[in-house]
């Protein structure tokens, strides 16, 4: 059903460079990413997943073609509104943490409510710091944690907005197997638990089986959807 539908791409084109250098990442991608489930982007190397997600998620523009956020056409914003929708709409976890190093991670995960103007709901950051494991860590700074830990802390930044969905690229491609599995389970656990909606980029198959439906990508395009 149309309502149920978060996210939406509608035949994108990116094109990188000019002339005899233009290199063509996405070719015609159609593809829809519906509320409430746990969806991966796989492919090989260069296939394109990382400039599609990042074309879905408002980081960079499509040359041709468009996408839908929780019923708004990017297309039509400004740069401006562009932010103000990530801000509102979208979190983000990406293969290096990207945690910053003078903030505690209670702090962390409560930076995009503060850069939004709001105020962290207690029970909320409450369910997410327990889901997260580390209600004694939370006045440690990220270089104080390891770095499943710190992906972690990640997971539940990208959640305490209660974003319209989360995308994560290789959220576990600098992690260990047993923190792997966690970060996965805790993605899991935002989709089952809390009813957000995830899209991962990864290349691990293991990362691909916690979720439910794949998405395979080869040169630029739509290849299957398992
Ligand atoms: P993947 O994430 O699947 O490995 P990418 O989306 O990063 O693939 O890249 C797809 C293709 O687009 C590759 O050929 C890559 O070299 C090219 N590409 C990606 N970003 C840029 C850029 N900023 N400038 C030029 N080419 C780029
Ligand atoms: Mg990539």
């Amino acid at each position: 059903m149309d309502s149920e539908v978060i996210v939406r791409a509608s035949d994108v084109r990116r094109r990188f460079g000019e002339g005899a250098a233009a290199v063509d990442a996405l070719t015609g991608v159609t593809v829809d990413f519906e509320r409430g489930r746990f969806s991966a982007i796989m492919g090989p190397s260069g296939s394109g997943k990382s400039t599609l997600m990042h074309i879905l998620a408002g980081l960079d523009r499509a040359s041709s073609g468009w996408v839908e956020i929780d019923g708004t056409r990017l297309d039509g914003l400004s740069d401006r509104e562009l932010t103000l929708l990530r801000r509102r709409a979208v979190g983000f976890v990406f293969q290096s943490y990207n945690l910053l190093p003078v903030l505690t991670a209670e702090e962390n995960i409560l930076l995009p409510l503060t850069l939004a103007g709001g105020r962290a709901d207690a029970e909320w950051l409450g369910q997410l710091v327990e889901a997260i494991g580390l209600a004694d860590r939370m006045s440690h700074r990220p270089s104080e944690l390891s770095g499943g830990q710190q992906q972690r802390v990640a997971v539940a930044r990208a959640l305490v907005t209660r974003p319209a969905v989360v995308f994560a690229d290789e959220p576990t491609g600098n992690l260990d197997s047993v923190a792997s599995r966690e970060v996965l389970g805790l993605l899991r656990r935002a989709v089952d638990e809390f009813g957000q909606t995830v899209v991962m980029v990864t290349h691990d198959p293991r990362a691909a089986e916690a979720t439910d439906r794949v998405v395979r990508l080869e040169d630029g395009l739509v290849v299957a959807d398992e």
